[in-house]
């Protein structure tokens, strides 16, 4: 392991890499640790040519970078090594000639989230627990559910609480990986204090994201890839859409360690998109002032996160980035699940494709140029919310199994010569 030790954004305060330390004692809960790494001696072992014949395409092909033992057991799901696409006709479509799209989607459960809960995991073995919990809106369960059910030769269980408007399709991936599911009546707020109080109580380990440092570390992984992808070229932006914050604050956390090891020669700037009916963080962005609590008001359920757990992290990388925050509606959020699986064959959830509405608006507002690099990262797979995609996509055509009507039908498309 190459990690120094772990630091409060906060205070400054230094603590030993334990996977027990999971905030500063002196800032309590608000306290956010960062993982220190030790890059001098990362250089040695970590660079392109060692990349290149490692024939590794998982996330733990970043190890030395990673905070973890390898010596410790790991689940056994195939998370990362996800396609970046060179998204022509989409590009083209909203006027930007260097688009590409990195589809997380494509992750063992589905999501970005992968990244974190496979670190997570491996954190609670090295632990010794038998519990791991967490209160997710969907994804980091799933991810966390599937990630200990592939996880050999270690006891270990997952207790979830969700809140009760998560997906179904979210909740069947966590019944289907065998784990205990609790679904609280109320907000995503509410089912995080309740899995707080009771990871508090019972001494299980704790994958609350924000909270758990290791996570971000395991979500940075994103970043690396996309630089190795496109060959060490930084795009000018990267695109994400924001909940917690934790996969904004990730990705800076990649980039910057690229920067550090002068594997980049840039810090792409962040566009961190959030949904119109739940944007505190975007707020905090544009009035400089801190982020107050708003309502959960949007159906990309992954984002509806109305108190960030991790808005230091995720304001810094923003700022430090000098990149910039923007709010897209619902309406715009469905628009682009159409949009853009028409023009790439690509399918994301709502909180999916945020980050293209996003991107796709500033454009239009001219707040950013089509002359610039973009990779926008599509965070979640369309086919865990169907209920959405078919409020997007709209029903089929029914016709009687008859070859007139469907000649009838075909001439109304256009799609055969009219007689
Ligand atoms: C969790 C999640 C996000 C947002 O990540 P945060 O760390 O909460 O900001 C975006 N999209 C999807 C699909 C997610 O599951
Ligand atoms: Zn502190």
């Amino acid at each position: 392991m190459y990690v120094k030790h772990l630091q409060c954004i906060s205070c400054g305060k230094e603590y030993p890499a334990t996977p027990q330390q999971l905030t500063c004692s002196e800032c309590g809960p608000d306290g956010i640790l960062d993982v220190i790494y030790d890059y001098s001696q990362i250089q040695k072992v970590f660079t392109k040519e060692n990349l290149a014949i490692n024939r590794d395409h998982s996330i733990w092909r970043y190890m030395p970078l990673l905070p973890i033992d390898p010596n410790v057991k790991r689940p056994s799901l195939r998370v990362g090594g996800t396609p970046i696409y060179y998204a022509k006709k989409l590009g083209k479509a909203i006027g930007v000639e260097k688009l590409y799209l990195k589809d997380d989607g494509l992750n063992p459960t589905g999501s970005l989230k992968d990244r974190a809960s496979s670190i997570a995991v491996v954190k609670a073995v090295e632990a010794g627990a038998k519990i791991v919990a967490c209160s997710s809106t969907g994804n980091a369960a799933s991810s966390l559910a599937g990630n200990v059910a592939s996880l050999n030769e270690y006891d270990l269980k997952a207790c979830i609480f969700v809140p009760e408007r998560a997906p179904a399709g979210k909740i069947a991936q966590l019944l289907i990986y065998g784990a205990i599911v609790i679904s609280v009546e109320g907000s995503y707020e509410d089912a995080f204090n309740l899995s707080a109080a009771a990871i508090e109580k019972y001494g299980w380990y704790n994958r609350n994201a924000a909270i758990n440092p290791y996570l971000v570390e395991g979500k940075k992984t994103v970043a690396f890839e996309i630089c190795e992808q496109l060959n060490w070229e930084a795009p000018d932006w990267a695109v994400f859409s924001v909940g917690d914050g934790c996969t904004i604050a990730g990705a800076y956390k990649g980039f910057y360690d690229l920067y550090q090891l002068g594997m980049i020669d840039k810090i792409p700037k962040l566009i961190g998109v959030q949904a119109e009916g739940c944007a505190p963080l975007t707020r905090a962005w544009e009035t400089g002032e801190p982020w107050q609590k708003t309502e959960e008001n949007t159906l990309a359920d992954s984002i509806a996160v109305g108190s960030p757990r991790n808005p230091e992290k995720a304001l810094n990388a923003v700022r430090k980035s000098q990149g910039m925050m923007v709010n897209v509606s619902d309406e715009e959020i469905l628009k682009m699940q159409t949009f853009i699986g028409r023009h790439t064959g690509v399918f994301g959830e709502p909180a999916g494709v945020t980050g293209f509405a996003g991107l796709k608006k500033l454009i239009d507002e001219k707040k950013i140029s089509p002359e610039d690099s973009y990779v926008v990262v599509i965070t979640g797979n369309g086919l865990k919310d169907i209920a959405n995609a078919r409020k997007a996509a709209g029903e089929p055509v029914r016709i009687a199994p008859d070859l007139e009507k469907l000649d009838q039908l075909l001439k109304e498309y256009g799609l055969i010569d009219k007689l």
